[in-house]
Order: C-alpha cells, then sequence, then structure tokens
C-alpha cells in the first residue's frame, strides 16, 4: 500500500483494529521524526496529525538548519554544539533537501558584533558544529563584504564574516521523515483529530479518541505508550489530560515576508542587525527573496496566527535600512507566513531570551510531551523520547538507528551520487521533452523520487498535451498517490511550497490544479468545491496583510 489517501478507509481499519506500542499526536517535524525512530527500531508506530503534515510551526520557520549563531551570545553553548553538529548528520540524510548555503554576517557601525567578536564568534560556531577546516568562516574587509552583496548599506559597513548554513524546506523534509516512516512499518493519518484519551480504570493512559476530519466520526486508537508532539498545543493536550502543572509553554510569532527577487535582489544571503539589538535572516531563493524573522509573545488563536501590519512594518525597516536603494513598501510583499515558537515559558525573559532547548514532560497518567527545541535538532529530540518510551515498554528495541538512515528520496551515499543521479533524472526526463530546469526543481524536491514523477509525465502524455499542465498532473498524481494529499493546500504550500515560492503562477492555477486533484482523489463535484473555498481561504491569510 502506498502512503495515499486513496486507502485511507483500509489506514483507519488497520489503526482502529490493534494495539500500538507507540501513538504520536502531531504530525511535524517532531512528531514524524519520533515515528520514525520508533518504527526502525521495531515498535509498532501509529501517528495522527489533525490537519496536513507540517501544516503547523513545520511549515512556517526560517528553513535554515543551522547551529543558532545567535545562541552563543546567551551562552547556550551545548544547544550550539548538538544543533551545530546535527546539520551534517541532517544534510548527509537528505542531500536533495539540506544545502549548503554560505551566510553573510554584515559589521556595522553601532551594530551587535564588531569584527573581532564576529570572528571569535564564528570561529567558535564552527569549533563546536564541527565544521570541516574548508567550510570554516571567512572574514572579509568593507571591499570584499560589499562585492559579496552590493545592496548593503555602505554608510555604516565595516566588514563581514562568511559562513556556512544549511537551506530547507521544513515541510517536505517532515514528510519525507513521515514516508520513511511508513515505509519501515509505521501508520499515519492525517485530519484525524484526537480529542481525548482512552484510559484504564487506575487512570493510566492507554490510547486516544481520535475524529476523522474529513468524513466525520470517531474511532479508537489503543496503545501503551502515547506522545504529545503537539507543538504550540503541547499545553490544549496536557490540559485534556489535567497535567497542564508545572512548566508551560510561551508561544511566541514569528513572521518572514516574500518579495519577488526583482524587488530584493540580494545575490547571497544575509544575517543583519536590527535597530533594537536583533538579527534577521534575507534569503534569495529562486524567484523570491524572504526575510524574517520577528519574535513577539502570542496569547491569540493558535490554529492561524497570521503576520499583521505591525510585523510586517518592522520587517521593512529593518531591510530599508540594511539594504541601499529597495525601498520597499507593504504593496511589494508577494506573500507572508507566520509560526509559533513552542517554547518553555521562564519568569522575567522576553521572547528572544527564552531557550530554544527541548523539554520532555511526563505526566501521571504516563502522556509523554515534548516542546520547544529546533527543526534542526528533530532526530536528537525524536531519540530521547523513543529511548524513554522503550524503558517504559519494558522491552529491549536496541539503540537509536537515524543517525546514518537515509530518508526517503535522499538515497545518495555521498555528494558523487547525488550529482550523478540528478544528472541521470535530467537524461530520463529528455525523451518526454521535460526541461532541464524542471527536472532540477523536482530533484530539489522529491530527490531520487523524481523519477516517478517523469514515469508520469510518460504516462500522461498522450491526454495532456500542454506542457505546463501536463507536469502539474504528473507532481499532483504523485502528491496524491504517495504523499498523503487531501486538500489543495496540502500539496502547494506544503508539498511543494508553490503559493510561497511561485506565487504568480500558483495563483492562476487553482481551479485547474483543484480538478486534477479531485479527479484523482476520486472527489464529488461538491467537495471539489469545498477544496477550491479552503484553498482559497489558506491563501488570502498567505497573501494579505
Ligand atoms: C518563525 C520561526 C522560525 C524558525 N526557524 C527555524 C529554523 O530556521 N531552523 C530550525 O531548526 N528551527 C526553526 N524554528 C523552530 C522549528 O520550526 C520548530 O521547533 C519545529 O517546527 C516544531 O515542530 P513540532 O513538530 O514540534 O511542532 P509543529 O510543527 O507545530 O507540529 C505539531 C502538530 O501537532 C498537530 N496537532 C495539534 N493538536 C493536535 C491534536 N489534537 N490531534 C492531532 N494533531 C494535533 C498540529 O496540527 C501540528 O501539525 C523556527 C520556528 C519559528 C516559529
Amino acid at each position: 500500500m502506498n502512503f495515499s489517501n486513496l486507502h485511507r478507509a483500509s489506514f483507519i481499519q488497520q489503526l482502529t483494529s490493534q494495539e500500538f506500542d507507540l501513538l504520536v499526536v502531531g504530525g511535524g517535524i517532531t512528531g514524524c521524526g519520533i515515528a520514525l525512530d520508533a518504527a526502525l527500531r521495531g515498535m509498532k508506530v501509529a501517528l495522527v496529525e489533525k490537519n496536513d503534515f507540517a501544516s503547523g510551526t513545520s511549515s512556517r520557520s526560517t528553513k535554515l538548519i543551522h547551529g543558532g549563531l545567535r545562541y552563543l551570545k546567551q551562552f547556550e553553548f551545548k544547544l550550539v554544539r548538538d544543533v551545530g553538529t546535527e546539520r551534517a548528520v541532517v544534510h548527509r540524510n537528505a542531500r536533495h533537501l539540506v544545502i549548503p548555503e554560505k551566510m553573510l554576517l554584515p559589521i556595522i557601525k553601532g551594530g551587535s558584533l564588531n569584527e573581532f567578536s564576529t570572528s571569535i564568534g564564528l570561529l567558535v560556531y564552527d569549533l563546536l558544529a564541527g565544521v570541516k577546516k574548508g567550510e570554516r568562516r571567512i572574514m572579509l574587509d568593507r571591499h570584499a563584504t560589499l562585492k559579496a552583496e552590493p545592496l548593503l548599506n555602505a554608510a555604516n559597513l565595516l566588514g563581514g564574516g562568511l559562513y556556512f548554513e544549511y537551506r530547507t524546506d521544513d515541510s517536505r523534509l517532515t514528510i519525507e521523515l513521515a514516508k520513511s516512516a511508513f515505509a519501515n512499518g509505521a501508520l499515519f493519518l492525517n485530519y484525524a483529530e484526537l480529542k481525548g484519551f482512552l484510559q484504564t480504570p487506575s487512570g493510566k493512559i492507554c490510547g486516544a479518541k481520535i475524529e476523522d476530519k474529513t468524513e466525520g466520526g470517531e474511532f479508537d486508537i489503543r496503545a501503551k505508550v502515547v506522545v504529545n508532539a503537539c507543538g504550540p498545543w503541547v499545553d490544549l493536550l496536557r490540559k485534556k489530560d489535567n497535567s497542564l502543572r508545572g512548566k508551560r509553554l510561551q508561544l511566541t510569532k514569528g513572521v518572514h515576508l516574500v518579495f519577488p527577487h526583482s524587488k530584493l535582489p540580494l545575490q547571497q544571503a544575509a544575517y543583519f542587525d536590527t535597530a533594537d539589538g536583533r538579527m534577521i535572516f534575507a534569503i534569495p531563493r529562486n524567484n523570491i527573496t524572504y526575510v524574517g524573522t520577528t519574535d513577539t509573545v502570542y496569547n491569540q488563536e493558535i490554529d492561524a496566527p497570521k503576520c499583521m501590519r505591525d510585523d510586517a512594518q518592522y520587517l521593512l525597516n529593518a531591510v530599508n535600512s540594511a539594504f541601499v536603494n529597495v525601498n520597499l513598501q507593504v504593496s511589494d510583499i508577494e506573500s507572508t507566513w507566520a509560526g509559533l515558537r513552542p517554547l518553555i515559558h521562564e519568569d522575567g525573559k522576553s521572547p528572544s531570551e527564552l531557550s530554544r532547548k527541548d523539554e520532555i514532560m511526563i505526566s501521571e497518567s504516563g502522556l509523554v510531551s515534548i516542546a520547544g527545541g529546533k527543526l534542526t535538532g528533530y532526530r536528537l529530540m525524536a531519540e530521547k523520547i523513543v529511548d524513554l518510551a522503550a524503558k517504559t515498554l519494558g522491552k529491549h528495541y536496541g539503540k537509536c538507528k537515524t543517525k546514518n538512515y537515509l530518508l526517503c528520496g535522499g538515497i545518495f551515499e555521498d555528494d558523487i551520487a547525488f550529482q550523478k543521479a540528478l544528472k541521470d533524472a535530467t537524461m530520463l526526463g529528455e525523451p518526454a521533452s521535460i526541461p532541464e530546469s524542471k527536472v532540477h526543481e523536482w530533484f530539489f524536491r522529491y530527490g531520487s523520487n523524481t523519477q516517478k514523477i517523469i514515469e508520469n509525465v510518460a504516462s500522461l502524455s498522450s491526454a495532456i498535451k500542454e506542457p505546463e499542465t501536463l507536469f502539474n498532473s504528473a507532481e499532483v498524481k504523485y502528491a496524491v498517490e504517495h504523499e498523503m494529499v487531501m486538500e489543495l493546500n496540502d500539496f502547494l504550500i506544503r508539498r511543494t511550497g508553490k503559493i510561497f515560492f511561485d506565487k504568480p503562477q500558483s495563483e492562476k492555477q487553482i481551479p485547474l490544479l483543484a480538478e486534477m486533484l479531485g479527479d484523482y482523489l476520486k472527489l464529488t463535484p461538491e467537495k471539489q468545491t469545498a477544496i477550491v473555498e479552503n484553498t482559497l481561504r489558506e491563501y488570502v491569510l498567505a497573501t494579505t496583510l
């Protein structure tokens, strides 16, 4: 069976007809990472997600696999070392999605760093993160910094430092984790919300009540251990478990703005100072440049965080003062996304001062909750949780196996194998007249699974003649048959990021893509209309202020 909602009825039947070792609630990077680790160790695993996989914070980050340079300032050396060394592991295990990117740190008059502290800071960062010699930081003088990024404001520039980060696609990394766990026997269901817990007479949690959000109705899943990996919603589950005592979450909101690259034509990703002593990223990617992030206390509706005018104005001011002649306005913003950091509350600390460390909380009923952390550290968080679950289960499951496990789509032994596979995919696309640029776009999205999309193109080409429609159809078919897509936004936002990274094209294609999705999912016309409405609702959120 494929990782597809075409098998939804069978998945539900399997979820209800057996007892699992582990039930993971929440299909963000944390939950999917836990499911993979547990499945690889031989546990019987189920995961439920109330919306789409990665629809929470895991599609709303800065999309960097990074060591968190700024945490050095807070003396969080262990955090920097853990996530720093982890970058190389995540890159090795998903080469198609985690790509080295040089980041420029401009040093400005009156900024938070001077040349000496930048040089030492970056060196410590490289050493803590175990960065290879050839990839260690390079300090630049003023002239070389301007050459690296001519849009920097020369008036207050003193120099710069170049260091290595890795860029990623957060929601694709999450989905590849889910697919990998599924391939190892874990069962997954999106649009399936935990509504309550099942308990033994002595009050121990032994499963959950789940609502099927597509067809309606509830069913039970029985499990020996239940993990709450609900990110910003972690405390809501703890409340359902009557265990919301002691440590609590403090949510903070971070927004990103997307501009057409022509409006903010950076040639180099940069991490720069803001007037209020924070630092933000500006990252060019294909035809856009995105900028972020903010960090403000958030006490409103968790389900739909939104970029507000104040958030946008803050970032616009920062960009306009760091880069000359761009003079960006609200009207230049192409789209936005807003995410919530599930951090642990600490009295008297501002949002930026709150630790990004992860925390595990175990309730009397046995509910295991995990919050905090970073995208980058998902594997280490998963290892801790699965070690703990193994202890509770009282069986020997062996050590964590994810360190050397190549994720779905990322099955390349090394960079040479990766480049060869990219070349092979390009050649495979030639007989079907698929342009090299399209194959590359797919390869950096689906890795080795690009082959399946090329096969779809070949099989659909007699029925669909217009190339763009043909390529879209091949991709939507793959998303339905192999990536559990149910709604058009699953495809446009979380499987491809098209809404953010290719808004002009994706906007035009909404009705046609909905029709394709409806056909592949065998939906009724009413459901198809509902899908367009849902898409437009979320689309409006992502594109208006
Ligand atoms: C603005 C911003 C920028 C960031 N940038 C970076 C970065 O560049 N690099 C980095 O390493 N980290 C970054 N982070 C941190 C990182 O994104 C998060 O730590 C991570 O995504 C959290 O993942 P999660 O799985 O714990 O939570 P989520 O992704 O939110 O997943 C929780 C899931 O639980 C589901 N859920 C909730 N309630 C229920 C229920 N009752 N039943 C079933 N499912 C439920 C939700 O729908 C959601 O999908 C950033 C965070 C923010 C906010």
